[in-house]
């Protein structure tokens, strides 16, 4: 069998250090050495990708809570019932908005980016005059975000846009003020095991959001001046990020070695992978695109050869009955974009055999019919 993902974080030597220090600071949470330390570095890697300008970051508890601070910050006191997102994306995205208060209005996606366009959420706008409270713009499994796009969108209709680039981790190539919320969850590029971030050019936002992850205090004060909550991430999630960190160099080499070998072998089969895969960016789910015709085929021959393949955003968040009953634009691309995107199997140690095995088996459906 080969498994469709197999997370790897850094193993326990790499670790023991910095527990050590935990040991003589005796400090477990509530922005101790350990996480400031890194957030610091966090922040420096996300400048270097995405060259100069200053770059700021509030950790959270997970990817999911990035998201929901984000949106609480960003639509506090402003009317409108509706956050504008596709349905298309990990359930996460719908869960956030409505801890905040918000109901999904759930957008197509363009076909061939696999994102939310701005005339797409421009048209949910019109849909819903007024009552539009924020746009949460996707990240398709980490492909990079147009961002000049989105900032003369916001100035254009007045509404905040924000960031789900929870897998976009290695691919965030500029940072504005508008916030880029991403996750470090294990299964994640820059996954350090449960944990998130907000990152943003806006340093005042950063501070305000980092004290809404310990109940609204503001720095150094013990009065709630904001709504928030626990959000914190504890020092021994630092100490694993710190790890991750030291080792991330080579993971990306890794990662970039088996996604140009994918990219090679599926499109020797002339499949394509999802625009820019491994060519342009990185991330740890790997999607090939298959004919709407021949997509059953195909992964009726994957479960045969063991395999296992994942509709990473299921059939999108309509189909889940929590949301089923939220508004959305009719979704004329999303059905297709769910029923072809595949998600194969991908990770750190996928051998070169493994590969061929899958673009194979897939090359040998393709071929015979
Ligand atoms: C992983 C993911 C999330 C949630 O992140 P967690 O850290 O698991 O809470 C949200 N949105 C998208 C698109 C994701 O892929």
């Amino acid at each position: 069998m080969i498994p469709v993902l197999i997370p790897s974080l850094p193993e326990t030597d790499a670790i023991v250090p910095y527990l050590r220090r935990i040991d003589e600071a005796h400090i477990y949470s509530n922005y101790g050495p350990l996480t400031k330390a890194f957030t610091d570095r966090l922040c420096r890697l996300i400048g270097a990708q995405s060259g100069d300008g200053p770059v700021h970051a509030a950790l959270t508890s997970n990817g999911t809570t990035a998201i929901e601070l984000a949106l609480r910050y960003r639509s506090a006191g402003r009317p409108g019932r509706y956050c504008v997102m596709p349905s298309w994306t990990f359930i996460a995205s719908a869960h956030a908005a409505a801890n905040v208060g918000l109901t999904p209005y759930f957008t197509d996606v363009d076909p061939g980016s696999l994102a939310l366009t701005p005339e797409i959420a421009a048209r949910a706008l019109r849909a819903n005059p007024g009552d539009v409270a924020a746009v949460v713009v996707v990240s398709p499994c980490g492909a990079p975000i147009e961002i000049e796009a989105w900032e003369a969108f916001e100035a254009e209709y007045g509404v905040p846009v924000i960031f789900d680039a929870a897998a976009a981790g290695l691919n965030l190539r500029q940072v504005g003020a508008q916030p880029l919320c991403i996750s470090l969850h294990a299964t994640k590029a820059l996954g350090i095991g449960e944990g998130g971030a907000i990152i943003t050019a806006d340093a005042a936002m950063a501070a305000a959001i980092t004290g809404m992850t310990g109940f609204g205090f503001a720095a150094g004060s013990r009065v709630s001046e904001m709504r928030g909550g626990n959000y914190r991430i504890s020092e021994y999630a630092a100490a694993v990020g710190l790890a991750v960190l030291d080792g991330l160099d080579a993971r990306i080499a890794r990662l970039r070695e088996v996604s140009l070998a994918y990219v090679a072998g599926f499109e020797a089969i002339g499949v394509p992978m999802q625009a820019g895969f491994g060519r342009d960016w990185l991330t740890m789910t790997a999607n090939a695109i298959f004919d709407a015709g021949a997509v059953a085929e195909v992964t009726a021959a994957f479960d045969r050869s063991g395999i296992q393949w994942r509709r990473w955003y299921g059939g999108g968040c309509h189909t889940h009955p929590t949301f089923a009953t939220c508004p959305h634009d009719g979704l004329a691309a999303t059905r297709g974009v769910a029923e072809t995107t595949i998600g194969i199997p991908f990770f750190p140690s996928l051998a070169p055999e493994q590969i061929a095995e899958v673009c194979g088996c897939a090359g040998q459906v393709l071929s015979s019919r």
